[in-house]
């Protein structure tokens, strides 16, 4: 859950009703717990819900868990942003099963 793109991807069931966007929470390092409209960090572990229709959620997050790793570090805390799992290193990654667990770069994904 610390890449963006898998957070986003958790989602799928959301209420669509709410004002908040899937994409502004999975930003925010939060996914989605399936029940209401519960969300929680996948760095503090912390759990947001109630969302009221002019909340942001990086600003929720910050000022109900102002020590999460995340928000101080997000690179230091491991978090993948979307725009960092390039369609190329995808497709790498497919043709080549040795490499499952690591980017083109080297680094482990997970
Ligand atoms: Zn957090």
């Amino acid at each position: 859950m610390k890449s963006e793109r898998c957070r986003l991807s958790s989602y799928s069931t959301w209420p669509r009703d709410t004002n908040i966007v899937p994409e502004a929470l999975a930003q925010a390092g939060l996914f989605y717990l399936c029940r209401a409209d519960r969300v929680k960090c996948a760095f503090c572990g912390g759990i947001l819900r109630n969302w009221g229709p002019s909340e942001e959620p990086m600003r929720e997050h910050r000022k109900y868990f102002p020590t999460c790793p995340f928000l101080q570090h997000p690179m230091a805390a491991g978090n993948l942003m979307a725009e960092d799992e390039s369609p190329d290193s995808v497709s790498m990654v497919s043709f080549s099963p040795s490499s499952l667990l690591y980017t083109s770069d080297g680094q482990s994904r997970y």
